[in-house]
Protein backbone atom coordinates (compact mmCIF):
# COMPACT_ATOMS: atom_id res chain seq x y z
CA UNK A 1 0.00 0.00 0.00
CA UNK A 2 1.25 3.42 -1.14
CA UNK A 3 1.02 6.25 1.46
CA UNK A 4 0.21 9.37 1.12
CA UNK A 5 2.77 12.43 1.85
CA UNK A 6 1.55 13.58 4.66
CA UNK A 7 1.06 9.86 6.14
CA UNK A 8 4.45 9.22 5.36
CA UNK A 9 5.61 12.67 7.06
CA UNK A 10 3.34 11.96 9.83
CA UNK A 11 5.10 8.55 10.09
CA UNK A 12 8.72 9.81 9.93
CA UNK A 13 7.92 12.25 12.44
CA UNK A 14 6.96 9.28 15.14
CA UNK A 15 10.36 7.73 14.02
CA UNK A 16 12.38 10.61 14.65
CA UNK A 17 13.49 11.40 11.10
CA UNK A 18 13.56 15.57 10.87
CA UNK A 19 10.80 16.91 9.14
CA UNK A 20 8.52 20.08 8.54
CA UNK A 21 5.33 20.80 10.67
CA UNK A 22 2.35 19.74 8.36
CA UNK A 23 -1.31 19.31 8.29
CA UNK A 24 -3.47 18.25 5.55
CA UNK A 25 -6.87 19.90 4.78
CA UNK A 26 -9.94 19.30 1.92
CA UNK A 27 -11.40 22.88 1.73
CA UNK A 28 -9.38 25.65 0.83
CA UNK A 29 -10.88 27.56 3.48
CA UNK A 30 -9.59 25.45 6.33
CA UNK A 31 -6.19 26.86 4.62
CA UNK A 32 -6.34 30.08 6.65
CA UNK A 33 -5.99 28.78 10.55
CA UNK A 34 -3.27 26.15 8.98
CA UNK A 35 -1.74 28.76 7.73
CA UNK A 36 -1.37 31.14 11.20
CA UNK A 37 -0.71 27.74 12.85
CA UNK A 38 2.11 27.45 10.91
CA UNK A 39 3.79 30.92 11.37
CA UNK A 40 2.10 32.95 8.56
CA UNK A 41 3.85 31.51 5.20
CA UNK A 42 3.11 27.80 3.76
CA UNK A 43 4.14 25.52 1.38
CA UNK A 44 0.48 24.26 -0.35
CA UNK A 45 0.89 20.51 -1.58
CA UNK A 46 -1.07 18.30 -3.63
CA UNK A 47 -1.96 14.98 -2.03
CA UNK A 48 -2.10 12.44 -4.86
CA UNK A 49 -0.07 9.20 -5.02
CA UNK A 50 2.01 9.55 -7.95
CA UNK A 51 5.19 11.85 -8.26
CA UNK A 52 6.20 15.04 -10.21
CA UNK A 53 3.42 17.23 -8.54
CA UNK A 54 6.21 20.11 -8.30
CA UNK A 55 6.38 20.14 -12.44
CA UNK A 56 2.66 19.60 -12.56
CA UNK A 57 1.64 22.46 -10.68
CA UNK A 58 0.51 20.94 -7.40
CA UNK A 59 3.19 22.51 -5.13
CA UNK A 60 3.04 26.51 -4.34
CA UNK A 61 4.14 28.60 -1.81
CA UNK A 62 1.66 31.11 -0.15
CA UNK A 63 3.37 34.21 1.43
CA UNK A 64 -0.07 34.95 3.68
CA UNK A 65 -3.08 33.02 4.91
CA UNK A 66 -5.21 34.72 2.33
CA UNK A 67 -2.79 33.49 -0.54
CA UNK A 68 -2.58 29.85 1.18
CA UNK A 69 -6.47 29.72 0.61
CA UNK A 70 -5.90 30.76 -3.03
CA UNK A 71 -3.77 28.44 -3.53
CA UNK A 72 -5.18 25.13 -1.90
CA UNK A 73 -8.50 26.90 -3.79
CA UNK A 74 -6.27 26.41 -7.00
CA UNK A 75 -4.87 23.18 -6.15
CA UNK A 76 -7.77 21.13 -5.04
CA UNK A 77 -9.61 19.53 -7.60
CA UNK A 78 -6.52 19.54 -9.93
CA UNK A 79 -5.80 16.68 -11.83
CA UNK A 80 -2.48 15.26 -11.97
CA UNK A 81 -1.83 12.42 -13.95
CA UNK A 82 -5.12 11.10 -13.66
CA UNK A 83 -5.34 11.22 -10.08
CA UNK A 84 -8.02 14.43 -8.84
CA UNK A 85 -6.75 15.89 -6.00
CA UNK A 86 -8.40 15.66 -2.39
CA UNK A 87 -6.43 17.01 -0.22
CA UNK A 88 -3.65 19.40 0.21
CA UNK A 89 -1.07 19.50 2.50
CA UNK A 90 0.06 22.88 4.05
CA UNK A 91 3.62 22.67 5.54
CA UNK A 92 5.74 25.36 6.93
CA UNK A 93 8.47 26.40 4.73
CA UNK A 94 11.75 26.12 3.86
CA UNK A 95 14.60 27.99 3.20
CA UNK A 96 16.27 25.43 0.58
CA UNK A 97 20.07 25.58 -0.07
CA UNK A 98 20.77 22.19 -1.44
CA UNK A 99 18.34 19.53 -2.51
CA UNK A 100 19.32 15.49 -2.39
CA UNK A 101 18.26 12.13 -3.04
CA UNK A 102 17.92 8.74 -0.38
CA UNK A 103 15.90 5.67 -0.32
CA UNK A 104 15.47 2.20 1.33
CA UNK A 105 14.16 -0.82 -0.64
CA UNK A 106 13.42 -4.41 -1.15
CA UNK A 107 15.41 -5.79 -4.22
CA UNK A 108 14.31 -8.44 -5.33
CA UNK A 109 16.33 -9.26 -8.16
CA UNK A 110 19.19 -9.58 -5.48
CA UNK A 111 17.39 -10.91 -2.89
CA UNK A 112 18.81 -8.48 -0.62
CA UNK A 113 17.36 -4.83 0.61
CA UNK A 114 19.13 -1.79 -1.20
CA UNK A 115 19.97 1.52 -0.47
CA UNK A 116 20.18 4.36 -2.82
CA UNK A 117 21.38 7.72 -1.88
CA UNK A 118 21.93 10.91 -4.46
CA UNK A 119 23.45 14.44 -3.69
CA UNK A 120 21.98 15.23 -7.35
CA UNK A 121 18.19 15.37 -5.56
CA UNK A 122 14.93 17.05 -6.50
CA UNK A 123 14.44 15.81 -9.20
CA UNK A 124 13.15 12.62 -10.39
CA UNK A 125 15.58 10.17 -9.71
CA UNK A 126 15.04 7.53 -13.20
CA UNK A 127 16.28 10.53 -14.85
CA UNK A 128 19.39 10.93 -12.64
CA UNK A 129 19.83 6.68 -13.04
CA UNK A 130 19.49 7.27 -16.68
CA UNK A 131 21.55 10.78 -17.39
CA UNK A 132 24.13 10.58 -14.52
CA UNK A 133 24.23 7.15 -13.19
CA UNK A 134 27.09 7.70 -11.31
CA UNK A 135 25.97 9.93 -9.07
CA UNK A 136 23.10 7.50 -7.90
CA UNK A 137 25.27 5.08 -5.08
CA UNK A 138 23.54 2.05 -4.52
CA UNK A 139 24.53 0.16 -1.28
CA UNK A 140 23.29 -3.69 -0.60
CA UNK A 141 22.05 -3.80 3.01
CA UNK A 142 21.82 -6.99 4.55
CA UNK A 143 18.39 -8.06 6.53
CA UNK A 144 20.05 -8.95 9.66
CA UNK A 145 22.70 -6.42 10.15
CA UNK A 146 21.11 -3.75 8.73
CA UNK A 147 21.81 -0.08 8.92
CA UNK A 148 24.37 0.34 11.30
CA UNK A 149 26.33 3.46 11.49
CA UNK A 150 29.39 1.84 9.91
CA UNK A 151 26.85 1.27 7.01
CA UNK A 152 25.22 4.70 6.72
CA UNK A 153 28.60 6.35 6.39
CA UNK A 154 29.36 3.77 3.35
CA UNK A 155 26.58 5.12 1.81
CA UNK A 156 26.90 8.72 3.04
CA UNK A 157 30.25 8.50 1.03
CA UNK A 158 29.62 6.36 -1.61
CA UNK A 159 26.93 9.17 -2.31
CA UNK A 160 29.59 11.51 -1.93
CA UNK A 161 27.89 14.22 0.50
CA UNK A 162 29.66 17.38 1.74
CA UNK A 163 31.95 16.21 4.34
CA UNK A 164 29.91 18.61 7.10
CA UNK A 165 26.60 17.01 6.83
CA UNK A 166 27.69 13.22 7.30
CA UNK A 167 26.74 13.36 11.15
CA UNK A 168 23.34 14.58 10.30
CA UNK A 169 22.58 12.34 7.14
CA UNK A 170 23.96 9.71 9.08
CA UNK A 171 21.60 10.02 11.44
CA UNK A 172 18.86 10.40 9.16
CA UNK A 173 19.78 7.23 7.46
CA UNK A 174 19.48 5.50 10.72
CA UNK A 175 16.24 6.95 11.48
CA UNK A 176 14.67 6.02 7.77
CA UNK A 177 16.07 2.41 8.12
CA UNK A 178 13.93 2.28 11.29
CA UNK A 179 10.70 3.54 9.41
CA UNK A 180 11.50 0.71 7.55
CA UNK A 181 12.03 -2.51 9.99
CA UNK A 182 9.27 -1.20 12.10
CA UNK A 183 6.69 -0.37 10.25
CA UNK A 184 7.51 -2.79 6.92
CA UNK A 185 7.70 -1.19 4.41
CA UNK A 186 8.50 -2.01 0.88
CA UNK A 187 10.18 1.16 0.38
CA UNK A 188 10.98 4.47 1.73
CA UNK A 189 12.23 7.22 -0.22
CA UNK A 190 12.68 10.74 0.61
CA UNK A 191 12.97 13.19 -2.66
CA UNK A 192 13.99 15.81 -1.50
CA UNK A 193 16.25 15.55 1.44
CA UNK A 194 17.02 19.25 2.07
CA UNK A 195 20.19 21.33 3.49
CA UNK A 196 18.69 24.64 4.58
CA UNK A 197 20.42 27.85 4.86
CA UNK A 198 21.41 27.42 7.81
CA UNK A 199 22.90 23.84 7.23
CA UNK A 200 20.08 21.68 8.84
CA UNK A 201 19.30 18.40 6.92
CA UNK A 202 15.22 17.82 6.80
CA UNK A 203 13.16 15.43 4.95
CA UNK A 204 10.95 17.41 2.79
CA UNK A 205 8.96 14.97 0.62
CA UNK A 206 8.74 11.62 2.18
CA UNK A 207 7.15 8.15 0.07
CA UNK A 208 6.24 5.34 1.74
CA UNK A 209 5.21 2.01 0.80
CA UNK A 210 3.88 -0.64 3.28
CA UNK A 211 3.76 -4.75 3.09
CA UNK A 212 0.32 -5.71 3.38
CA UNK A 213 1.81 -8.97 4.11
CA UNK A 214 2.42 -7.70 7.51
CA UNK A 215 -0.81 -6.04 7.77
CA UNK A 216 -1.57 -8.66 11.01
CA UNK A 217 1.08 -7.18 13.05
CA UNK A 218 0.51 -3.61 12.27
CA UNK A 219 -2.76 -2.86 13.64
CA UNK A 220 -2.29 0.91 12.99
CA UNK A 221 -1.89 0.89 9.04
CA UNK A 222 -5.32 0.17 8.33
CA UNK A 223 -6.20 3.41 9.39
CA UNK A 224 -3.61 4.87 6.49
CA UNK A 225 -5.91 2.89 3.86
CA UNK A 226 -7.44 5.43 1.21
CA UNK A 227 -10.89 3.29 1.66
CA UNK A 228 -12.52 6.35 -0.65
CA UNK A 229 -10.31 5.26 -3.43
CA UNK A 230 -10.81 1.71 -2.98
CA UNK A 231 -13.41 -0.43 -5.20
CA UNK A 232 -17.25 -0.77 -3.38
CA UNK A 233 -16.85 -4.83 -4.32
CA UNK A 234 -13.15 -5.12 -3.23
CA UNK A 235 -13.43 -3.31 -0.20
CA UNK A 236 -16.74 -5.93 0.33
CA UNK A 237 -14.46 -9.00 -0.03
CA UNK A 238 -11.83 -7.60 2.15
CA UNK A 239 -14.07 -7.36 5.19
CA UNK A 240 -15.27 -11.00 4.36
CA UNK A 241 -11.66 -11.88 4.21
CA UNK A 242 -11.72 -12.82 0.77
CA UNK A 243 -9.02 -13.08 -1.98
CA UNK A 244 -11.07 -10.84 -4.19
CA UNK A 245 -9.92 -8.71 -7.37
CA UNK A 246 -12.35 -7.12 -9.77
CA UNK A 247 -11.34 -7.17 -12.96
CA UNK A 248 -13.00 -4.45 -15.78
CA UNK A 249 -14.78 -5.58 -18.89
CA UNK A 250 -16.04 -8.99 -17.88
CA UNK A 251 -19.23 -10.88 -17.45
CA UNK A 252 -18.42 -13.96 -16.03
CA UNK A 253 -18.38 -13.79 -12.46
CA UNK A 254 -15.36 -16.76 -11.29
CA UNK A 255 -15.05 -18.31 -7.99
CA UNK A 256 -12.52 -21.56 -7.45
CA UNK A 257 -10.07 -22.50 -4.79
CA UNK A 258 -6.79 -22.00 -4.85
CA UNK A 259 -4.87 -19.48 -6.65
CA UNK A 260 -3.61 -21.30 -9.30
CA UNK A 261 -6.28 -22.79 -10.47
CA UNK A 262 -8.48 -19.46 -10.42
CA UNK A 263 -5.53 -18.03 -12.47
CA UNK A 264 -5.76 -20.86 -15.45
CA UNK A 265 -9.92 -20.36 -15.10
CA UNK A 266 -9.61 -16.32 -16.08
CA UNK A 267 -7.81 -17.58 -19.00
CA UNK A 268 -9.87 -20.50 -20.02
CA UNK A 269 -12.76 -18.19 -19.54
CA UNK A 270 -11.20 -15.82 -21.48
CA UNK A 271 -10.39 -18.14 -24.40
CA UNK A 272 -13.54 -19.99 -24.71
CA UNK A 273 -14.94 -16.27 -24.57
CA UNK A 274 -14.02 -15.40 -27.85
CA UNK A 275 -16.71 -17.80 -29.29
CA UNK A 276 -18.99 -15.70 -27.24
CA UNK A 277 -19.11 -11.87 -28.01
CA UNK A 278 -15.62 -11.58 -26.54
CA UNK A 279 -17.26 -11.91 -22.98
CA UNK A 280 -14.40 -12.02 -20.12
CA UNK A 281 -13.83 -12.93 -16.44
CA UNK A 282 -15.38 -10.08 -14.39
CA UNK A 283 -13.43 -10.73 -11.57
CA UNK A 284 -10.49 -13.59 -9.63
CA UNK A 285 -11.96 -15.18 -6.42
CA UNK A 286 -9.96 -17.89 -4.67
CA UNK A 287 -11.91 -18.75 -2.11
CA UNK A 288 -9.76 -21.41 -0.59
CA UNK A 289 -9.11 -24.59 0.79
CA UNK A 290 -11.40 -24.86 3.30
CA UNK A 291 -14.63 -23.95 0.94
CA UNK A 292 -17.78 -23.54 4.39
CA UNK A 293 -21.10 -23.15 2.91
CA UNK A 294 -20.50 -19.69 4.61
CA UNK A 295 -17.15 -18.52 2.70
CA UNK A 296 -19.57 -19.80 -0.67
CA UNK A 297 -22.04 -17.67 0.64
CA UNK A 298 -19.89 -14.49 1.09
CA UNK A 299 -18.35 -14.91 -2.40
CA UNK A 300 -21.12 -15.67 -3.82
CA UNK A 301 -22.93 -12.98 -2.30
CA UNK A 302 -20.03 -10.24 -3.80
CA UNK A 303 -20.00 -11.35 -7.37
CA UNK A 304 -24.23 -11.58 -7.69
CA UNK A 305 -23.41 -7.98 -6.33
CA UNK A 306 -21.93 -6.93 -8.92
CA UNK A 307 -23.81 -5.05 -12.02
CA UNK A 308 -21.45 -6.74 -14.91
CA UNK A 309 -21.44 -10.06 -13.63
CA UNK A 310 -24.30 -11.75 -15.89
CA UNK A 311 -23.36 -15.68 -15.25
CA UNK A 312 -21.46 -17.22 -12.53
CA UNK A 313 -18.45 -19.74 -13.08
CA UNK A 314 -17.81 -21.91 -10.10
CA UNK A 315 -14.94 -24.38 -10.24
CA UNK A 316 -13.49 -26.37 -7.38
CA UNK A 317 -11.26 -29.11 -7.79
CA UNK A 318 -11.86 -31.43 -4.58
CA UNK A 319 -8.52 -31.87 -2.40
CA UNK A 320 -8.57 -31.58 1.38
CA UNK A 321 -12.17 -30.26 1.08
CA UNK A 322 -13.74 -32.49 -0.74
CA UNK A 323 -16.72 -31.81 -3.64
CA UNK A 324 -19.68 -33.08 -1.61
CA UNK A 325 -18.50 -30.43 0.96
CA UNK A 326 -18.53 -27.95 -1.57
CA UNK A 327 -21.67 -29.07 -3.40
CA UNK A 328 -23.59 -28.87 0.22
CA UNK A 329 -22.05 -25.12 1.18
CA UNK A 330 -23.68 -24.12 -2.96
CA UNK A 331 -26.62 -25.36 -1.76
CA UNK A 332 -26.68 -23.88 1.31
CA UNK A 333 -24.85 -20.78 0.55
CA UNK A 334 -27.74 -20.16 -2.52
CA UNK A 335 -30.27 -20.77 0.61
CA UNK A 336 -28.70 -18.22 3.17
CA UNK A 337 -28.62 -15.60 0.22
CA UNK A 338 -32.49 -16.09 -0.55
CA UNK A 339 -33.51 -15.99 3.30
CA UNK A 340 -31.39 -13.01 3.50
CA UNK A 341 -33.31 -11.09 0.46
CA UNK A 342 -30.67 -11.28 -2.15
CA UNK A 343 -30.68 -11.26 -5.43
CA UNK A 344 -30.03 -14.71 -6.99
CA UNK A 345 -31.41 -14.98 -10.64
CA UNK A 346 -28.34 -14.95 -12.38
CA UNK A 347 -27.03 -18.70 -13.73
CA UNK A 348 -23.91 -20.54 -12.38
CA UNK A 349 -22.21 -23.42 -13.69
CA UNK A 350 -19.84 -25.14 -11.91
CA UNK A 351 -17.46 -27.75 -12.28
CA UNK A 352 -16.81 -30.32 -9.50
CA UNK A 353 -13.80 -32.58 -9.82
CA UNK A 354 -11.34 -34.12 -7.81
CA UNK A 355 -12.05 -35.80 -4.43
CA UNK A 356 -15.59 -37.13 -3.83
CA UNK A 357 -16.40 -35.69 -7.18
CA UNK A 358 -19.35 -38.14 -8.16
CA UNK A 359 -20.85 -37.06 -4.75
CA UNK A 360 -20.60 -33.45 -4.50
CA UNK A 361 -22.63 -33.64 -8.82
CA UNK A 362 -24.81 -36.06 -7.29
CA UNK A 363 -25.67 -33.81 -4.60
CA UNK A 364 -25.85 -30.73 -6.80
CA UNK A 365 -28.28 -32.86 -8.98
CA UNK A 366 -30.74 -33.75 -6.32
CA UNK A 367 -31.08 -30.54 -5.14
CA UNK A 368 -32.06 -29.13 -9.15
CA UNK A 369 -31.58 -26.07 -8.46
CA UNK A 370 -32.97 -24.03 -11.33
CA UNK A 371 -30.39 -21.91 -11.53
CA UNK A 372 -27.15 -24.02 -11.22
CA UNK A 373 -26.07 -26.33 -14.33
CA UNK A 374 -22.98 -28.79 -14.01
CA UNK A 375 -20.29 -29.02 -16.46
CA UNK A 376 -17.71 -31.85 -15.47
CA UNK A 377 -14.96 -30.61 -17.33
CA UNK A 378 -13.17 -27.46 -17.26
CA UNK A 379 -13.14 -26.50 -20.71
CA UNK A 380 -16.87 -27.31 -20.99
CA UNK A 381 -17.73 -25.66 -18.25
CA UNK A 382 -16.05 -22.36 -19.16
CA UNK A 383 -17.97 -22.22 -22.81
CA UNK A 384 -21.36 -23.00 -21.20
CA UNK A 385 -20.36 -20.14 -18.48
CA UNK A 386 -19.62 -17.82 -21.13
CA UNK A 387 -22.02 -18.61 -23.60
CA UNK A 388 -25.10 -17.90 -20.45
CA UNK A 389 -22.86 -14.41 -20.39
CA UNK A 390 -23.29 -13.76 -23.69
CA UNK A 391 -27.22 -13.84 -24.01
P1 LIG B 1 7.12 16.20 -6.10
O1 LIG B 1 7.38 17.07 -7.30
O2 LIG B 1 5.80 15.52 -6.21
O3 LIG B 1 8.22 15.24 -5.82
O4 LIG B 1 7.01 17.21 -4.85
P2 LIG B 1 8.09 17.73 -3.79
O5 LIG B 1 7.47 17.75 -2.45
O6 LIG B 1 9.37 16.97 -3.90
O7 LIG B 1 8.32 19.24 -4.21
C1 LIG B 1 8.86 19.57 -5.47
C2 LIG B 1 9.85 20.72 -5.30
O8 LIG B 1 9.20 21.85 -4.73
C3 LIG B 1 11.00 20.41 -4.37
O9 LIG B 1 12.03 19.71 -5.01
C4 LIG B 1 11.41 21.81 -3.96
O10 LIG B 1 12.31 22.35 -4.92
C5 LIG B 1 10.13 22.60 -3.98
N1 LIG B 1 9.64 22.81 -2.59
C6 LIG B 1 8.91 21.98 -1.83
N2 LIG B 1 8.70 22.50 -0.62
C7 LIG B 1 9.33 23.70 -0.58
C8 LIG B 1 9.52 24.74 0.40
O11 LIG B 1 9.06 24.67 1.53
N3 LIG B 1 10.24 25.82 0.04
C9 LIG B 1 10.77 25.96 -1.21
N4 LIG B 1 11.45 27.03 -1.51
N5 LIG B 1 10.63 25.02 -2.15
C10 LIG B 1 9.92 23.91 -1.86
MN1 LIG C 1 9.55 14.92 -4.39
Amino acid sequence: MDLFEYQARDIFAKHDVPVLAGEVIDTPEAAREVTERLGGRAVVKAQVKTGGRGKAGGVKLASDPADAVEKANAILGMDIKGHTVHKVMLAQTADIAEEYYVSFLLDRTNRTFLAMASVEGGVEIEEVAATKPEALAKIPVDAIEGVTEAKAREIVEAAKFPAELHDQVVNVLQKLWDVFVKEDALLVEVNPLVKTGDGKVIALDGKVSLDANADFRQPDHDALEDKAAANPLEAAAKAKGLNYVKLDDGQVGIIGNGAGLVMSTLDVVAYAGEAHSNVKPANFLDIGGGASAEVMANGLEIILGDPDVKSVFVNVFGGITACDAVANGIVQALELLKSKGEDVSKPLVVRLDGNNAELGRKILTDANHPLVQQVDTMDGAADRAAELAAK
